[in-house]
């Protein structure tokens, strides 16, 4: 069972373009962490009205065009919301993105329809449909170690090091010392 989520906004309800259905697998990872993806539109999608059967929306013929042969894909970024346990029936679901489906009559004045978006899991992503390098903000609030953090774990072999050939130096000296006043003393 899919599950709806999106923010709710004046541009997702009142008089607006035909709405739009498309559909992207990603790796279930993708979706456990909330990532940042970059989707290309196909320039044909599903009218959500009658999922392609057939209805007013989109005079009958079930699908709704984005653009025109010659012009280039509509990319489409957005930010997964985390699943951080994907286990069960919530393998896949439906982001409704607002005024990226289909057009609206021309001179109607409305904006365009919302995308009900599925997202669902496969081992590899669809072809069109990539992770931006951004990550999302909610994973990277964590500080990385910095590489003065690490010091301290590498500084004791040294230390202890200099440490040993420090009292090493002392005990020459004074045996070095001893040697030098035991002659002075007639002793040697
Ligand atoms: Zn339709």
């Amino acid at each position: 069972m899919a599950e709806i989520l999106g923010r709710v906004t004046g541009q997702l309800e009142g008089p607006r373009g035909p709405d739009a259905l498309h559909g992207v697998r990603v790796p279930k990872a993708w979706l456990e962490e909330g990532a940042s993806l970059e989707v290309e539109l196909p320039r044909h999608l599903s009218c959500a009205a009658c999922e392609g059967g057939g209805c007013d929306a989109c005079e009958r013929s079930g699908a709704l065009t984005l653009r025109g042969k010659a012009e280039p894909p509509e990319l489409l970024e957005l930010r997964l919301p985390a699943q951080p346990d994907l286990a069960g029936a919530a393998r896949s679901l439906v982001l409704r993105v607002p005024v990226r489906g289909g057009f609206p009559k021309e001179g109607s004045g409305r904006p365009r329809g919302c995308l009900l978006l599925s997202v669902g899991v496969a081992a590899e992503p669809d072809p069109g449909v990539r992770r931006l390098e951004t990550r999302s903000v909610t994973t990277s609030t964590r500080p990385t170690p910095t590489p003065r953090a690490l010091e301290p774990a590498g500084a004791p072999p040294a230390a202890a090091r200099s440490t040993a050939v420090r009292v090493a130096t002392v005990l020459v000296v004074l045996w070095l010392l001893g040697l030098l006043l035991a002659r002075a003393l007639g002793w040697g």
